[in-house]
C-alpha cells in the first residue's frame, strides 16, 4: 500500500537515486555535511532522503550555520585538528594558504590537522584571530563573543564544544 506524500516530496533523493526526499522540520545532525563530528541542528527545516539519509540544505543555511561553528570555535582557547580544518576549509585554504598567511611551514600547519595535534597558545590565537579578520564582515554578529574572546581571554576548551548544538532560529535571529 502506497503512502499519500505531500507534493513537494517524492522527488528521487538526488545522492543515491534510490529514496524519495521526505520533508520535516526538526533537529538534524550536520556533522557529517560538514566535516566534524555531531553537529545537531535544531529548526532545520529541509527535505532528507529516508534510504541514505542525505540531507538536502539550502546554501544560505548551510552557511549560517558554518559562521555560527567558527564564531564558537574562535571563542575557544585550543583547536581540535578537526576544527583546524573545519576553519581553514571556511576559509577556501589549502594547508599552504594557511601556512604562508600566518608565517609557519607548510609541515606545521599540515600537523595541525593530523590526529594527535591539537593547536594551543599563539599558534591558535594567530589562526583564530586570522579567521576572524577574513570572516567578520559575512558573520556580523554570530562574530560577537568570538571578538569579545579574542579581545579579553579566550575561554579554556570546553568539554563538549559548544557548536555540537545549534539552533538554526537563533542564529537567523542573531
Ligand atoms: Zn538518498
Amino acid at each position: 500500500m502506497k503512502k499519500k506524500s505531500d507534493p513537494q516530496t517524492g522527488t528521487i533523493c538526488p545522492s543515491c537515486g534510490k529514496g524519495k526526499l521526505t520533508f520535516k522540520a526538526g533537529k538534524r545532525d550536520l556533522g557529517p555535511l560538514l566535516g566534524l563530528s555531531e553537529v545537531t541542528v535544531e529548526n532545520l527545516s529541509a527535505p532528507s532522503c529516508p534510504t541514505c539519509g542525505a540531507i538536502l540544505v539550502s546554501g544560505e543555511v548551510l552557511e549560517l550555520v558554518s559562521l555560527g561553528i567558527a564564531g564558537s570555535m574562535l571563542s575557544q582557547a585550543e583547536l581540535e585538528p578537526i576544527e583546524v580544518r573545519f576553519l581553514r576549509k571556511l576559509l577556501e585554504y589549502t594547508q599552504a594558504d594557511l601556512a604562508e598567511h600566518l608565517g609557519v611551514d607548510r609541515a606545521t600547519a599540515n600537523r595541525w590537522e593530523q590526529e594527535g595535534g591539537r593547536l594551543t597558545g599563539a599558534n591558535s590565537y594567530a589562526l583564530r584571530s586570522h579567521v576572524f579578520m577574513q570572516l567578520r564582515d559575512k558573520a556580523g554578529a554570530l562574530f560577537a563573543a568570538a571578538e569579545k574572546a579574542l579581545k579579553e581571554h579566550s575561554a579554556p576548551r570546553p568539554t563538549v564544544p559548544a557548536y555540537r548544538t545549534l539552533d538554526v532560529e537563533r542564529l537567523r535571529a542573531a
